[in-house]
């Protein structure tokens, strides 16, 4: 274990922030409604914002279950360690993204084995 308790409570912190707002923001979403118009440009165009809305809510789903495994971690004593290899996972990304659950080596290979889970954050997901 690389990082001080100051740091763990620091990134506790940054994470709670993170589950308060994205939780907010699905809640915020989840009162979308859909516009119904007469004009067919209309239509499609409502049709997308829908869409992109709904893309938007899986992202930040997936999101908010990394913040909270994150949080669950620091509650056992394991945030900072990679879950696959054990090894720490480095203040500087964990600084740049709070939630990784992976060194940087073993998110990589993640990555390329099922691209499905990676994460979202790191902008490397479709
Ligand atoms: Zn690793």
């Amino acid at each position: 274990m690389s990082i001080g308790s100051t740091e763990v409570a620091a990134f506790q912190m940054v994470l709670g922030e993170k589950e308060a707002e994205l939780t907010h923001a699905m809640r915020a979403r989840g009162g979308i409604t859909i516009e119904k118009s007469a004009d067919q440009m209309d239509e499609i165009q409502y049709a997308s914002e829908r869409d992109l809305a709904i893309l938007s809510v899986d992202r930040d789903s997936g999101l908010l279950r990394q913040v909270r495994a994150a949080l669950a971690r620091i509650a056992d004593g394991e945030f900072g360690t990679c879950a696959d290899c054990e090894s720490s996972i480095g203040t500087k990304r964990l600084a740049a993204l709070p939630w990784a659950q992976r060194c940087i080596r073993c998110q990589e290979a993640a990555d390329q084995s099922h691209q499905d889970d990676a994460e979202l954050a790191d902008g490397t997901a479709a």
